[in-house]
């Protein structure tokens, strides 16, 4: 059974590009409850990593599981089902849906294999309902409650990440991984963005990010992971990593 303070944990993890390796990662462990950060210098493997975590892109090697479950080759939607989503560094609302829409399509089931029978069952109108009523709290908890019939294109770049980080709760994961959340963000809606993720992680949801803003490493994450061409190379709190010297040689130059 999987180490209880463990939620994800990866072997030998491979990813190649033509003769490229963009990630060589032999061990990684996420620990759960906590708000992990994952950085390093462009170009490390760190988004390469979040997609073959979560199913976008398949590695050349590798077995990771979450939560006991083997995940290597598993589609991210499955992923997503057995508690883990993801965010994207450049979101994905769709703008041509309002807020509730791209909501309730994050719903679990939504882009499943009930999707012709579902609609003539009464299981399926239940299941709306709570749908629904599970997206508009979590539009009051976001402060989007009051624009759940505009259309997401037009919010601005930090309502759409509250919007994408919102919709990634409606599978109520155990795990959210968020790449760059606070790209793009305005000063202003940076600290609410911070305040969010804390409260995942006092909700007992781990979290893991990729992000530059080492102010926020420094302000939320309980532990960070490093990765340089590919591999780890340190782990530990923020303060530790920044005073390692391997991590401070691989930032130089950048
Ligand atoms: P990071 O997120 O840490 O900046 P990436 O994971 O984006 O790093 O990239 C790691 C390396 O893999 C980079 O050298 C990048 O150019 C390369 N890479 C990423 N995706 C591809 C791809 N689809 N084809 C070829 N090379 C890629």
């Amino acid at each position: 059974s999987p180490h209880p303070t463990v939620i994800l944990t990866a072997e030998k993890v491979e990813r190649r590009f033509g003769g490229f390796t963009a990630v060589d990662v032999d061990h990684l462990d996420i620990h759960r409850g906590e708000i992990t950060a994952l950085i390093g210098p462009n170009g490390a493997g760190k988004t390469t990593l979040f997609n073959l975590l979560t199913g976008f892109d398949r590695p050349d090697a590798g077995q990771w599981t979450f939560d006991g479950h083997p995940l290597a080759g598993v589609a991210p939607h499955k992923v997503a089902r057995l508690g883990m989503v993801r965010t994207f560094q450049l979101t994905k609302v769709l703008s041509r849906l309002t807020v509730l829409e791209n909501m309730r399509i994050a719903a679990p089931g939504q882009l499943g294999e009930r999707l012709w029978t579902a609609p003539f069952s009464a299981l399926w109108k239940r299941g709306e309902k709570e749908n629904t009523s599970r997206a508009r709290a979590l539009l009051a908890r976001f402060l989007l409650d009051d624009k759940r019939d505009e259309l997401a294109g037009s919010l601005s770049g930090g309502q759409r990440k509250l919007l994408e980080m919102a919709r990634a709760l409606m599978v109520e994961p155990r795990m959210v991984m968020l790449d760059e959340p606070m790209a793009g963000v305005n000063p202003a809606l940076k600290q609410s963005l911070l305040g969010h993720i804390v409260s995942l992680r006092d909700d007992g949801v781990s979290v893991l990010f990729v992000e530059h803003d080492m102010d926020m490493v420094h302000e939320i994450s309980d532990r960070v992971v490093v990765m340089a061409q590919g591999r780890v190379i340190a782990e530990g709190t923020a303060r530790e990593v920044t005073n390692d010297e391997r991590v401070v040689g691989a930032y130089l130059g950048e």
